[in-house]
Order: structure tokens, then C-alpha cells, then sequence
């Protein structure tokens, strides 16, 4: 997908191309986000010492900058759904070595109705559906709800960001459950999954991890 080499396997990077991409190696174990490259692992950044965010820790293998980005583009807005398969295959690698415990749900974040109808997918979901049959977890895609519009967080400032991402989101019912993921494609400030996390925490969920594709550094 990058140059032409053939791919491995069915994967559709070759080595050299895969060892290349921007891992996100150094990552803030609450937030992911890319740390300064000597920082040892398990080490929180200034923003989640500060104040932990509701959810508990983020996985995110790659950051979100040089060819992820319009990989991720593609998979996103242009029905590149290769794209999308290739990183959940490297998600899904990353998640092998990196996780300690198999949540219990997978709840991809859902998109708001007038962007689905516009894109006619939800990318969220696509990730969710390959890492379950890969973990043989299940998805629930139906309980959480996303009834505000708040796709273009990024024209706004941060205090206004807040305010719109605040009760986005509803539950259409309790989750009896005690640990979930939360599936995204980038996570780019943790608002979102944060919002998500909140409303979660409030009923029986008590862990509650994010995995993603990428991170925005
Ligand atoms: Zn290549
Ligand atoms: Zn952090």
C-alpha cells in the first residue's frame, strides 16, 4: 500500500514499510500520548498526573502524523476499507503484546446519524468488528448513543469543545458489566472517550480502556 514491494502475507505493507511507519513507542499510559523517546514505560504526561482521565488506560500503536494520516483519511472518509483492515491488523499485533486483561465489551464510538447517513459507515465499528473476531470479544453497537452532532471539535476553541462534547452522549440502556474498550480510529485531545468514559463509570463499568489506531502527538 506504501511503495511496490509486494506485501506480507495479507497484509499489504511490506517489512520495510512497516517498520518505518511513526510507532508510537513512548506513550503516556493513560492517554497515549507520544512521550519524548527516553521516557521509560508506564510514566503518565503533565495533563493525566495532573488529573487522571475517567478512562483508564489507552492503547494507540502508531501517531497520528507522516503516511498514517492519510491512511487513516482514506479509511475514514474515501471507503478505503483496506486501509482500515491493515491498521486493526496492527492494532490487533500491538493489543497481543500489550494487554493484561480481555474487557468484556467492545463499544466502538459512535458516530452521530447525520454523518453515517453521510459516510455510510462507521469506521469505529469497522475496527470493532476485526478486533472481535480476532479476541472473541463482542461488540454492543446499539446501546450507546451519540445524539449530538459534535464532528467538527477541531474549528473550535477548547473550553467550547468541552461544552459541546459534554452529554453528547446517552446510554439507551445499563451495561451490566465491569470492564469495556472503547474502540476509535485517533484519538486526538481524549474528550471524547473521556465524555464516554463518565457516563460509563456511572453505572456498573469500572475499567474501562481505549483502543485506537493512532494518537494525535
Ligand atoms: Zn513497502
Ligand atoms: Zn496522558
Amino acid at each position: 500500500m506504501l511503495c511496490d514491494a509486494v506485501g506480507m502475507g495479507d497484509r499489504g505493507i511490506c517489512q520495510g514499510c512497516l517498520d518505518d511507519l511513526p510507532w508510537n513507542r513512548h506513550a503516556c499510559l493513560g492517554c497515549a500520548l507520544p512521550l519524548p523517546d527516553l521516557t521509560s514505560s508506564g510514566t503518565l504526561c503533565g495533563k493525566c498526573q495532573k488529573s487522571h482521565p475517567h478512562f483508564d488506560r489507552t492503547l494507540a500503536p502508531l501517531k497520528y502524523e507522516r503516511e498514517v494520516a492519510p491512511l487513516i483519511s482514506g479509511f475514514k472518509f474515501r471507503n478505503r476499507l483496506e486501509y482500515g483492515k491493515l491498521l486493526t491488523q496492527i492494532l490487533a499485533d500491538f493489543l497481543e503484546e500489550h494487554i493484561d486483561h480481555r474487557p468484556e465489551l467492545l463499544l466502538p464510538v459512535p458516530l452521530h446519524k447525520n454523518r453515517l447517513r453521510e459516510r455510510g459507515y462507521n469506521q469505529s465499528l469497522e475496527i470493532a468488528h476485526l478486533l472481535s473476531k480476532r479476541f472473541g470479544i463482542p461488540i454492543d453497537f446499539q446501546s450507546l448513543q451519540r445524539h449530538r452532532d459534535t464532528e467538527h471539535q477541531s474549528e473550535l476553541n477548547y473550553t467550547d469543545r468541552r461544552k459541546n462534547i459534554k452529554h453528547a452522549f446517552t446510554l439507551t440502556q445499563p451495561l451490566n458489566i465491569k470492564s469495556v474498550a472503547l474502540i476509535d480510529d485517533v484519538i486526538t485531545t481524549g474528550e471524547t472517550v473521556a465524555e464516554i468514559s463518565r457516563l460509563l463509570k456511572r453505572g456498573s463499568v469500572q475499567q474501562v480502556d481505549v483502543w485506537a489506531l493512532a494518537r494525535t502527538p
